[in-house]
């Protein structure tokens, strides 16, 4: 097990790199001129906000781990399925575990997310995620350890009553931290087009996540919009900021 627990380690600390600390040398350090214009916030990030994201992240990245081995094991044990070979026991089978995944987990998100900020879980908890004001690409996994394991239960269930291709369980993960990106990116790249098309009208843009960290009591869900306009947690200027993001130039 500990020679798992390795490897998965390992794996998630290279796909952290990749997904996460490669885009921040990017957009934030090599060419920020390039991508001004698509910058959300202009104040500057206060200064020790990247040592403390870095920090809880490294935390996020072993618990993640240890989850990771946990749904290894329970494969083992028979009780979840995770196949070999995508496509192998029928392709409606991988298309019913891609929309599952992300219509619970986005469920989950926006309440788990409601959760967190009440009283001692904010106060105790989310309090970390939301001590970046312009959160970096690093604030993507920075979570307080009790944090890192509410982010990550909704698998069980999931696996549980979703049989799926080791394949596709890997895409959704790597789906989930690129979703988990823009959102913290601190650029919005969605085209002002796309936001105006019958699509843009049901999910939620990077600004939308970037106000969340700037006003902390609104803008709760992660990818469809309804859940904050359902529940009446949309912050009122969310589309005129997205539009102002938008216009402040094009992209290069
Ligand atoms: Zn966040
Ligand atoms: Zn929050």
């Amino acid at each position: 097990m500990t020679e798992i627990f390795i490897k998965i380690f390992a794996a998630g600390v290279i796909k952290y790199l990749i997904i996460f600390a490669l885009p921040y040398f990017i957009f934030w350090k090599l060419f920020p001129q390039k991508v001004k214009n698509l910058k959300i916030q202009a104040v500057e990030r206060q200064k020790p906000q990247i040592p403390l994201e870095l920090r809880y992240s490294f935390s996020t990245l072993i618990i993640q781990s240890l989850i990771f081995l946990s749904i290894y094991w329970l494969n083992e044990k028979g009780i979840f399925n995770i196949y070999a070979g995508f496509g192998s026991q029928g392709y409606l089978r991988e298309a019913a575990g891609f929309v599952i995944y992300f219509v619970v987990y986005d469920a989950y998100f926006y309440w788990s997310h409601r959760l967190l900020h009440e009283g001692w879980f904010y106060k105790k908890v989310h309090v970390v995620h939301h001590m970046s004001l312009n959160p970096t690409p690093f604030a993507s996994y920075s979570f307080h350890p009790i944090e890192a394991v509410v982010s990550l239960v909704y698998f069980y269930p999931v696996l549980y009553f979703c049989p799926m291709s080791f394949e596709l369980f890997l895409l959704l993960i790597v789906l989930t931290d690129f979703g988990n990106l823009a959102g913290h990116l601190g650029y919005d790249f969605i085209p002002k087009a796309m936001w105006k098309s019958k699509w843009g009208a049901w999910l939620t843009t990077p600004t939308h996540h970037n106000m969340h960290h700037q006003y902390s009591r609104s803008n709760f869900g992660l990818y469809w919009r309804g859940w904050d306009e359902m529940f009446k947690t949309l912050r009122s200027r969310t589309g005129q900021e997205f539009i102002r993001v938008k216009d402040q130039g094009d992209f290069l």
